[in-house]
């Protein structure tokens, strides 16, 4: 793996960290208990928003688990195994680091 395209995965990393921190952050802000409904929301709507709270909380969730893959990610260039499948030990292609900066495992791992 040469050393510019590391460069550049780490900056790809280092926006994404940012980018999803501001989302979360953003996410905390917005998501209210569902609790608090005036007196004036019948059961539907109450249901309703409910389930949106239940769908804020799960956006939330897996974005706080994409955080921690790139949090990895950026490890893994530190310690110099970037770019390595975690489960078979072979390089990860480029095209797929390219799509996927926080990729674990290579395409075969994926699929099998
Ligand atoms: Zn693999």
């Amino acid at each position: 793996m040469d050393v510019d395209f590391l460069i550049d995965r780490e900056l790809a990393i280092q926006d994404a960290i940012r980018d999803v921190e501001a989302r979360i952050r953003e996410g905390h802000d917005t998501i209210k208990p569902p609790g608090q409904l005036d007196g004036t929301e019948g059961r539907l709507s109450r249901q309703d928003s409910l389930m949106r709270h239940e769908m804020d909380k799960a956006g939330l969730r897996s974005m706080e688990q994409s955080l921690e893959a790139l949090k990895e990610a950026r490890l893994r260039i530190d310690r110099g195994t970037y770019g390595r499948c975690l489960q078979c030990g072979r390089e990860i292609s480029k095209d797929r680091l390219l799509l996927i900066p926080a990729a674990e495992c290579c395409t075969d791992c994926l699929s099998s």
